[in-house]
Order: structure tokens, then sequence, then C-alpha cells
């Protein structure tokens, strides 16, 4: 389900990545085509905003997992491939947004800021063009599909979806809400605990 100026998209946004050895090739093309859409629309995206992470094969996840399992030295905290994030029409996601997934292309680009340029600014740029943040917490981290499809914004065929309230839309954001809670809950109960836990430290101090 690619679109005629999709290898064109893809070569166009190799000149944004940060390094050099993002591989932007396995991005969706709903993603590339949002994202070149930003770049070429906004100078100062051009300026000053870079890929810092496009996206990996299962294997290259797999790796990270293993090592991230064993505690092996340089490995942080990976997803394991496995794992399933979600099922829409017959299409599970699974491992992270950020690995290949059975269709071969990743849903997940992380971006990075330099310079003059804010976060604000970016999402403003970035959020025309269709590229939203769907991570809380991960100013970064941008998609322009969910597990509940593609969000608002400009299709390849022309086409726009609005930014506004769709049961979709708001299903979507009541799940976020609901992610959003969950987490909360869970960072109160963990601070409760801990609390409890000086407290008893204490007790035994005196
Ligand atoms: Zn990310």
């Amino acid at each position: 389900m690619t679109y005629p100026d999709y290898q064109a998209d893809l070569a166009y946004l190799e000149q944004f990545r940060d390094d050099g050895d993002e591989n932007v090739r396995l991005l969706e093309p709903l993603l590339a085509f949002r994202l070149s859409r930003a770049y070429r629309r906004s100078e100062r995206l051009r300026g000053f905003l870079r890929i810092e992470s496009a996206g990996r094969t299962r294997d290259a996840q797999q790796y990270l997992y293993d090592g991230y399992k064993r505690g092996d030295a340089g490995f942080n905290l990976a997803a394991n491939p496995d794992r399933i994030i979600g099922t829409r029409g017959g299409f599970t996601f699974r491992g992270s947004w950020h690995m290949a997934q059975e269709d071969g292309f990743v849903y997940a680009v992380d971006l990075t800021h330099h310079g003059a340029l804010s976060w604000d600014d970016a999402h403003d740029d970035l959020r025309s063009s269709g590229l939203h943040t769907t991570v809380p917490g991960e100013p970064w981290h941008h998609q322009a599909t969910t597990i509940k499809g593609p969000l608002p914004g400009p299709f390849p065929d022309g086409t726009t979806t609005e930014d506004e309230m769709t049961p979709e839309l708001e299903e979507r954001l009541d799940g976020l809400a609901t992610w959003v809670f969950n987490g909360t809950t869970m960072i109160l109960k963990r601070l409760d605990e801990l609390q409890e836990q000086l407290a008893t430290t204490k007790g035994d101090d005196e």
C-alpha cells in the first residue's frame, strides 16, 4: 500500500538523519508521506529537526531484547519482539512501534531538535502534516497511525481528515486518558509504597 512518490520521499528524508545511520527506508508509507510533507513545508524543520531513530528489523529488536534480558553492558530496556501491542483488522502489531511489523514497515519515528527550534514549534508544524505524539512524556516520538488506524491529517491521494472530534478520535482519546490514568494511579501507588518504606526505615533508625 505505497503511493507513487514513496521511494522519492524516502530518499528525500535521508538527508535529515541525525547520525546518518538511521534506517528511514523502513518507514510505513503514511508516516513517510507526512514527514516529508512536513519538512517540505517548513524551513525551521529543515533547519533544526532531525530523525533520530526510524526503525529496526525484527532481528535487531530480538538482539536488543536478548542483550537487555541478559543484562549485558550497553543494553537498555527493549521490548520483547513477540509482545502483542494490539490487533486491528487481522493485523497484529508486535514488539515495538519502532520494529518492522509483519508488513515490513515501521510505524513510529523519533525526532530530535537542534538549535533555536522548540518542541512546541516543531509540534505545530508536524501536527499540521498529521504527525502526532502518541506516547505521554515522549515529545520526540511521532506516529501517523496507531492501533485504531490513521490519525487525522493529509493522505497521499490528496484527501485530509480533520482534527475534529469524530467518534473514532473520541475513542482514541478515551484510550489515551485511560492509559494516563492507569499510569498515574500506578505512580501514586508506588509513591505510597515508597513513603511507607521510608516511614518503616525511619522507625528502624530511631
Ligand atoms: Zn519512539
